[in-house]
């Protein structure tokens, strides 16, 4: 330990500041607990210069095109992408996976689509019902007083629909849905496919001094007024006004540190801005660097005490990884072509979408698939509507090729389907033996495998996407992909959904963590993002990460004031 310059000490050290990190942050500080975050990223703030949401395309030569360093536009609130310089992560032969990561203060939630569905009942029991995969330890009942809390926290729009396994939250009033949404609505009645009000962490009434949203539609871009979710300022703010947490930012943690009993002692961290290792010293230890990142945490934790890395006597550390299964369809719909203009702004992000409406006993897949749906009168930047050649003019010169674009601008429709990816045996990461990145840090390798599970559902949303196309009149960009394409399946990892690696589980054998999301193994550790995860569902999982870590952070405290940590 006498290696490290600098020894600070916390109630609980937290590493990463994204959606979990941030959650479990805002709830233990207001619960008197001294918090130490370690944060890889630089700083960060959405209310202040770092913001874009107000910048015209025309005010940069590049039109907001991407950087290597911003891959979703120059614009997008996030530092990061598929690769960062310097820390490299590698794949088996033969395993397609990408990897998206941010280096800030928010992760990724300063530029994620605020998407917030809740977990089903269903979702925490699914080996219960078709066998496949494992079931949670805890119930949807556990969590949905948590789902609540966060509703009404961060806020979210939405519509009490009552279906069983889409459950409704504490919603504001949605937005209505756009003229083309309102196309997508009546093909989905005919097709009878449920078409709802989508439920996104934007706010359409003030809440909790934030203002409402003023329909600027730039979400990604990160937002001036706080009417979007942000870990950095819905939840980091605040636990920062309390004066009890500690942000330490450019802190890549190396480490998890142990003493003889087996209890965490603190973590060790690289400050980036010299090189130099320094150390944490902590009562009560929360991963929270995004999923796989902090089953690699685990992985570089060994000492002669966990030879195997730290809370893996199971073994199953970086194992039962799984991503979101997706594709998408798009199509130009003449209906939509001269029309009126017309202001169709909202939020950054869709008005409707389809949760799953089928039952399996009819399909040959298991589990299912939501759709997110996409088109409309965006702000026009760099490579808006994929070209014009792909419209029936076939492209052009001068006026003529500006006319088209008028014509043809909102007349695109997409969909993007969302579905539940089974965890596998052959989907998991462990330490490349062979690789590490600047700080010396031996990084993970991959290895991915998607089942016929997955292809067939990907199968299923093609069709379905191009039979919605067909309804409205239009004609699909694309010819239909083969199975030999695996069905336009994205690579594992694209979605950016990943979860797993340290699942919890009733078992200590066969799993990492308790229903707490604390390690079987070291009373004093927990791990507060998507890795405790033992099931995907055909849901995004931010909504839960949050409900999972304020549940987590509240079981801290409680154990705390009992003096069982
Ligand atoms: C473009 C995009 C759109 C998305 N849209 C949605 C959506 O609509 N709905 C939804 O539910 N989900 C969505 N997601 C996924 C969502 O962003 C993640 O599920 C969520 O952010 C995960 O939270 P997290 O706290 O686990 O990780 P992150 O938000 O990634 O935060 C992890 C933090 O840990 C830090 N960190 C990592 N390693 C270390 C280390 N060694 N030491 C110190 N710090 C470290 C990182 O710098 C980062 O700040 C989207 C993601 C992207 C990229
Ligand atoms: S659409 Fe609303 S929430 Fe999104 S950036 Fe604009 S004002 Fe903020």
């Amino acid at each position: 330990m006498n290696r490290f310059r600098r020894s600070d000490s916390a109630d609980v050290c937290i590493v990463g500041s994204g959606a979990g990190g941030g959650m479990a942050a805002y709830a233990l500080t207001r619960a008197g607990a001294n918090v130490t975050l370690l944060e890889a990223g630089g700083p960060w703030d959405n209310s202040g210069a770092d913001s874009a949401m107000f910048t015209w395309p025309y005010e940069t030569p590049r039109r907001g095109a991407s950087t290597r360093e911003r891959p979703f536009g120059e614009f997008d609130a996030c530092i990061g992408g598929w690769n960062i310089d310097g820390e490299p992560y590698t794949r088996a032969p033969g395993t397609q996976f990408d990897w998206w990561r941010a280096r800030m203060v928010g992760g990724r939630t300063n530029h994620w689509g605020r998407i917030s569905l809740r977990f089903g009942p269903d979702d925490f029991r699914r080996k219960s019902l078709d066998g496949l995969g494992d079931d949670w330890p805890i119930a949807y009942g556990d969590v949905k007083p948590y789902y609540d809390k966060v509703d009404r926290l961060v806020g979210i729009f939405g519509s009490r629909e009552g279906l069983h396994n889409e459950p409704d939250g504490v919603f504001l009033p949605p937005p209505k849905p756009r003229c083309y949404e309102l196309l997508v609505k009546q093909a989905s009645d005919t097709l009878k496919i449920t078409c709802i009000p989508s439920r996104l962490s934007i706010l359409t009434r003030p809440l909790n001094g934030r203002p409402a949203c003023h329909y600027c539609g730039q979400c990604n871009r990160g937002c001036g007024t706080n009417s979007n979710f942000s870990s950095t300022n819905v939840l980091i703010a605040p636990a920062l006004a309390t004066g009890r947490l500690t942000l330490v930012t450019n802190a890549m943690a190396r480490e998890v540190t142990v003493d003889a009993s087996g209890r965490a002692t603190g973590v060790t961290y690289v400050d980036k801005t010299d090189g130099s290792d320094k150390h944490v010293a902590a009562r009560v230890v929360v991963l929270a660097a995004s999923a796989l990142e902090s089953a690699r945490l685990l992985l570089n934790s060994k000492s002669p005490r966990f030879p195997q890395g730290l809370a893996n006597s199971s073994g199953t550390v970086g194992k039962y990884i799984t991503d979101t299964t997706g594709t998408d369809v798009s199509g130009f719909i003449p209906k939509m072509m001269d029309h009126v203009p017309h202001n169709e702004d909202g939020v950054g992000g869709m008005h409707v979408y389809m949760p799953w409406w089928l039952d399996n006993k009819t399909l040959d897949f298991p589990r299912g698939y939501h759709i997110e749906v996409w088109g409309g009168l965006h702000v026009p930047g760099a490579g808006f509507m994929g070209g014009i050649h792909r419209y029936p003019s076939g492209g052009g010169y001068g006026k003529a090729v500006k006319d088209d674009y008028r014509r043809y601008y909102g007349a695109t429709i997409g969909f993007s389907g969302r579905g539940e990816h089974i965890a596998n045996d052959e989907c998991y990461c462990e330490i490349d033996p062979n690789t590490v990145d600047r700080w010396g840090i031996p990084v993970l390798r991959f290895h991915w495998k998607w089942t016929d599970y997955e292809y067939k559902q990907v199968k299923h949303m093609q069709e379905t996407f191009r039979a919605l196309v067909a309804e409205m009149g239009g004609q699909v960009f694309s010819p239909m992909p083969t199975a030999e394409q695996g069905y336009g399946i994205a690579a594992g990892g694209r979605i950016i959904h990943e979860l797993g690696g340290t699942r919890m589980g009733s078992d200590a054998k066969t799993s990492v963590l308790n229903g707490y999301c604390q390690a079987h193994d070291v009373k004093n550790l927990f791990v507060a993002d998507g890795a405790p995860f033992p099931s995907q569902a055909d849901k995004n999982p931010t909504w839960t990460i949050l409900a999972l870590a304020w549940r987590t952070a509240d079981y801290i405290a409680a154990q705390r004031k009992q003096g069982a940590l």
